[in-house]
């Protein structure tokens, strides 16, 4: 096996990037008190509400599953469910961790094409419940960018919300990669939080420059008012907080999250674009974000396993190969790839 630098396996394999790596160090000086009553976590929590132009609760934490479990947890009892779709995190990489902080708080799964949340099936899947003998739903969580790499367009946000509301759900988002949806819309990150409707969302960065972190924020601040127990009580209100929060300074400083959201899915629309020259292979799900998700034959995963490229092989409903770029990909890594691939026969 050859050893590369970076290779399609995931976003969350790539490194620190320098802007983060600064602002640690600029925040590695003196004594500061701990736990989030600092000056670097008050600059980031006001960073944050400057780039949704508005006045948000905002609180970091170290991973995306305690984001989720958190945000949810902010708004559930015992007897509630959390509609989220069949192949979303929340569903299938968290070990059920929200039954593990809300004791009886269960997902309940519904489908929907490309990763996304079909209105319908969401409305079905609440009316199928019994009332008192079912878990009432309370929440729907819509993961953007999805986890097959698609983007919800505000429209399609607005269309769900519309229907979650008419049941008083409230309206969670699962934004491990919301730069990436941001970055492929163009659109602002209000609209596509709570201009749309949005109560709470995981806005992630570790998959997009951090070494670690999340911040969850609340677009009501009063839906937060004892935010900081569940934090303290699951182990997640950090005693050092400082170099929690002083990373978001220099990921947020200028547009630079969104411009490392943009090389991200750039080098992934290059990826795409060369995979299509390649007869053998068929891109499936819109490549909207940093993702291509590709059936290839398994010979050929196994050349270029062999030949050091890092990739899963069997992701998704159709087991299909998925490559992810990241904020580090380079054009060299994406035609070095392609070039492995299209002499495949
Ligand atoms: C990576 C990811 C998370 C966060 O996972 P952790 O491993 O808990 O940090 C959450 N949601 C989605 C969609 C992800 O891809």
């Amino acid at each position: 096996m050859t050893g590369r630098p970076r290779h399609f396996a995931s976003d969350n394999n790539a490194g620190i990037s320098p802007e983060v790596i600064a602002a640690l160090q600029e925040a590695n000086q003196g004594h500061v008190i701990g736990y989030g009553d600092d000056q670097y976590t008050d600059r980031a929590r006001a960073l944050v509400s400057e780039i949704f132009e508005k006045e948000c609760a905002v609180f970091f934490v170290s991973n995306g599953t305690s984001a989720n479990c958190l945000a949810l947890s902010a708004y559930l009892q015992s007897f509630h469910a959390v509609i989220a779709h069949q192949h979303s995190h929340l569903e299938t990489d968290e070990c059920n961790a929200i039954g593990h902080f809300v004791p009886g708080a269960k997902v309940l799964a519904v489908g929907g094409p490309n990763g996304k949340i079909d209105p319908d099936s969401m409305v079905q899947a609440m009316m199928s419940q019994r009332e008192i003998h079912g878990s009432l739903p309370r929440v729907v969580s819509l993961t953007n960018l999805s986890e097959l790499g698609t983007v919800y367009h505000p429209d399609e946000v607005r269309r769900i919300i519309e229907a979650a509301k008419d049941h008083q759900l409230i309206i969670h988002v699962d934004g491990a990669r919301f730069a990436n949806a941001v970055a492929s819309l163009g659109c602002s990150p209000a609209d596509l939080s709570w201009r749309a409707g949005v109560d709470v969302l995981s806005f992630g960065a570790t998959k997009n420059g951090l070494g670690f972190g999340e911040a969850v924020v609340f677009f009501d601040p009063k839906a937060a008012a004892r935010f900081k127990y569940q934090m303290k009580q699951s182990g997640q209100l950090a005693s050092k907080m400082r170099f929690l929060a002083a990373p978001w300074l220099g990921y947020l400083k200028e547009g630079r999250w969104l411009e490392r959201a943009r090389h991200a899915n750039r080098m992934a629309e290059r990826l795409e674009n060369g995979i299509r020259r390649w007869p053998l292979s068929e891109v499936i799900y819109p490549r909207e974000g940093n993702a291509v998700f590709v059936k290839l034959p398994e010979r050929t995963v196994r050349h270029l396993h062999e030949k050091g490229w890092h990739f899963y092989s069997d992701v998704g409903p159709e087991r299909a190969a998925r490559l992810m770029c990241s904020w580090d990909t380079t054009e060299g890594d994406v035609d070095e790839f392609l070039a492995d691939l299209l002499k495949e026969k």
